[in-house]
Order: structure tokens, then sequence, then C-alpha cells
């Protein structure tokens, strides 16, 4: 990861030099501090507006270099539609187009932080500044020869605000926020030789720095507490199988705490029952629902969230071996409940099934919620904007609906219902890993509301949104660090004593 883009807060007041970024709605109106900080632009922007076709819609450029009768060497403007009900995703969006107009050379560039009705509020410039930091990511550890033409960002961006100790103030949560989102990004997109089940629970215990109590599950613990069938998935790799445990208490003493849950399978061959050789390597990405929970711990500790949380999650690699895991095997949960193995590649519940029973049981949590890149199937139904989302609780469930709706980390509710259940009937054992073809999602769903014991749960699935996503204005890197900003929202607006 490379952070090259540096932000900061300056007042609202001339831009003399470098880049200037100013906001217009769609009938080309600049707010008044704006245009008195360009010397008056508001004809020269009506007139390129028209030479240009720009016309102001939410989220278009008009860019125009060394700019007539004002001192700047190039003036960005952006438009913002009808200019009412924005949302966070919006400010972000907005710090995003921005940013992918800037260039690898150093650049000085002042963003007028107004709208046409007035100033940004500091939630909004906070937006926008995360926004700027989002796009800038890239994951280039591994190019030991740089372009210039590969996309790279350098820039100091001021951020000219009404009230700089305020945005710094909004800001502060929220760079912890996109430090989170990035932990997650930079995760997903390791190379699963460097990022198996054991370098991964290291880089979870590397959270204790920000007072996360980190605890390791290695096989034998695992086995003492009869995890059978998160073992019997990692039984054919040479590498390890891991449950990392995190518990972060920002809340009142002794107050139940909310559970995150993450699928971590850090290479996923499919096993005995292994996957076409065709984009193979995407499974390095198997692990996104682990890497949200770790981004996510990141982003409410670092920030001194005022809630209790949990993160747990199931690190094994699915490997096919002389001692892989066969189809026809009968593995016994921790929950004491079998499972017939019909395909060794549907082995993300498998690992689910006994994490979601260990904390259900353990912590006895407010609610837990699992993310896993679990089914292509959801991929089919949802396609990449969306991630799949099952409830057993609506309240719950529309809490997550409203978090996605704000922050674009969106989710659509699919269903749940016993009549289900007879798909995953098993001949030889209480059920059986796959459901069939059909409802693929669901079935998944449905298997794992049988390891939640009674508690109001959420299952995301994210195969769609954490990798190989389409870019986005905040988002050009191949893992997406999908779902930190949506959890964050969540435990933010619903879960957090507010002082
Ligand atoms: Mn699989
Ligand atoms: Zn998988």
């Amino acid at each position: 990861m490379s952070d090259t883009v540096k932000v900061g807060f300056v007042p609202l007041s001339t831009a003399s030099r470098g880049i200037a970024v100013a906001f217009c709605d769609d009938s080309l109106r600049l707010g008044a501090a704006t245009d008195k900080a360009l010397g008056g632009a508001s004809d020269l922007i009506k007139r390129a507006a028209a030479a240009a076709r720009f016309k102001g819609k939410d989220g278009a450029v008009l860019d125009l270099l060394a700019p007539e009768g004002i001192k700047i060497q190039r003036l960005i403007v952006i438009g913002t539609g009808k200019g009412s009900d924005h949302k966070e995703k919006d400010f972000l969006k907005y710090g995003g187009v921005l940013t992918g107009k800037l260039n690898a050379g150093t650049e000085a560039v002042t963003v007028l932080a107004e709208l046409p009705a007035g100033p940004m509020t500091p939630d909004q410039v906070s937006s926008l500044a995360a926004g700027i930091r989002l796009r800038a990511y890239q994951f280039d550890r591994y190019k030991t020869k740089k372009k210039d033409d590969d996309g790279s960002v350098s820039a100091t961006v001021s951020i000219a605000v009404s009230d700089v100790a305020a945005a710094k103030k909004a800001f502060a949560p929220r760079t912890h926020v996109t430090d989170g989102v990035i932990l997650a990004r930079d995760l997903v997109n390791e190379p699963p030789n460097v990022l198996y089940p054991e370098e991964f629970a290291k880089r979870a215990a590397a959270l204790r720095k920000l007072g996360v109590t980190v605890e390791i599950l290695d096989v034998p613990a695992m086995k003492k507490l009869g995890m059978g069938a998160l073992l019997g998935v990692g039984q054919g790799s040479a590498r390890p199988s891991r449950t990392v445990v995190m518990r972060y208490n920002g809340g009142k003493k002794g107050e139940q705490p909310v559970a995150f849950i993450g699928k971590g399978v850090c290479f996923d061959t499919g096993g005995i029952s292994i996957k076409p050789a065709g984009s193979m390597e995407d499974m390095k990405g198997d692990m996104g629902g682990a890497a949200c929970v770790v981004g996510l711990m990141h982003a409410l500790a670092a920030r001194k969230a005022k809630a209790n949380v949990i993160g747990a999650i199931g690190l094994v690699e699915n490997m096919p071996d002389g001692n892989a895991q066969r189809p026809g095997d009968i593995v016994t949960s921790m929950s004491g409940q079998t499972i017939e193995i019909i395909n060794t590649d549907a082995e993300g519940r498998l690992v689910l099934a006994d994490v979601l029973w260990y904390v259900a049981t353990k912590f006895k949590p407010k609610f837990m919620i699992d993310l896993a890149t679990l089914t292509g199937a959801i991929m089919v139904a949802l396609g990449t904007e969306h991630a799949g989302l099952f409830a057993n609780d609506d309240d719950l469930a529309d809490k997550l609906i409203k978090a996605g709706q704000e922050t674009g980390e969106k989710v659509w509710r699919m269903p749940l219902g016993s009549e289900y259940d007879k798909l995953i009937d098993s001949q030889f054992a209480d059920m059986k890993n796959t459901g069939g073809r059909h409802g693929g999602s669901i079935t998944a769903a449905q298997f794992l509301q049988r390891f939640v014991d009674g508690t109001p749960w959420a299952h995301l699935d994210i195969a769609g949104t954490a990798m190989g996503a389409p870019k986005s204005e905040i988002n050009q890197s191949w893992g997406s660090g999908y779902g930190v900003r949506l959890l964050d929202r969540l435990v933010w607006d619903s879960y957090e004593a507010k002082a």
C-alpha cells in the first residue's frame, strides 16, 4: 500500500496556486465563498461549460487548464446535480472523482469544500477526505519497477473548510475507518504463498497494539473444542489451520458484546472436488470475510468505539492431498451435528459452522454477523453491486440495509425458510454440505443458520463485492475492503453509547 496523498484542512480563503477543485449544482451555481476564493469564476465556468456540454450532473467533471482571469494553473469543477439529499456515499464519491483527475507528479491541490447552498458540514468534509484516500490506494508492494502510467497519484490536498477544528475532529475517527478498509484490501490482495493461516493470524495479532485482546487457537486447541467441520477443510493442507478471536471492550463493563465472524479460506482449490484452472488464482481472495473482520476491528479499536465487540475468523487452506477430506466423509461439528461432505468445494460453510457455534455459545452476543465469499450463486442473483443479506432478525436486517444505503456498501435481503431445509437433508448424517444447483446461496445460509444457537444473526454473502468487483470512484483495487465501512456504520448508528 502506498499512501502518497496527504490530506489536510485549511480555512476557506483565496486559492492562488496549483490546482483548485470547486463544486457546482446543475444550474452551474458555485457557493459564494468559492466564487470569491476563485476571484469570480462563475462567468468563466458558464462559458466553458457551454463549450464542453457540462451540465453539472452529479459526479460529472469540468476540467479547465490555465483558466484565463484567475491565478491558478488548473480548475476542476465537480457537479453535484440537484444538490439535495446527499449522503455519505456521495461525498466519498466526490473525493474519489477528484483524486481520479490527479497524476503521479506531486501536485498542490486546494479543494473548496462548499456546496452552492453553503459550506460542507464537518461530516461531509470528512467523507470527502476519506474518498480521496480510498481512491489513491494502490497495492504495489510486489512491483519492483514503477511505470509512469500505472495510475498512481501523489499530491498534497488541502481541503478548504469554514471550520478547520471541526473538520479535523470529524475526520479523526474516519481516518481510522479508512485505515481499516485499507488493511482489509491489503489482506485480500496479498498472494496466498505469503498470506496463509498462521501468517494471517499474526497480522490479526498486530491489533494488540490498539488494545485488542487476540487469542489464537491452534489445531490441538480446536481438536479439543471438537471443531471437526473446520478441521476437516484444512486437513489436506501443509499449512495448519487457525481460529483467531479478537476482543475489544470499549463499552460498559459486562455489557453483552456484538460479534462479527469471517470466513478465512486463505486459498481455495476446491479440495478433492477441485476447481477448473481458469481464474483459480482469484481464490486467494476467499478470505475476504476474515479480512473485513480484521479491518473492522482495527477501525473500531483505533477510533475507540464505545462498544464491546468480538471478531472471530476461521483460517484454513483448502487443498487436494493424500490427507484431504473426501466427498462422502462425515464430520462432527463442534455443535455435535454431523455433516456429510458431498462437495469439498463447499468448504466455507464448514469453517463458519464451528466458528459461529463457538462464538454463540461462549460469548452469548447481542447478535452475530458473518461475512463470507460463500457462493458463486450470489453473483448469479445479484451481480457485484449488492452483497446478499440473510437474517433471522428483521431489526438487524433493516439496520444493515440502512447502513448500506448511507455508505454505498449495499446489501439486498434474500429469503430463508424451512422449506429449503429438505435440500440439505442427508441420507447418512444430520445434513449434507451442498443443496444442489438451485438456490445455492439460500441453502448455504440455511446451513449456517443451524449453527447460530438461536442468536440474532445476519449472513452477508460477499462473493461478488469483496474482490474483482468493477472499479468505482473510491476503489481501483482488486480487493475492495467491502464491509468495513458498512459494519462500522452499523455499530456507530445503533450499538454505541453516545456521549
Ligand atoms: Mn470453495
Ligand atoms: Zn470458498
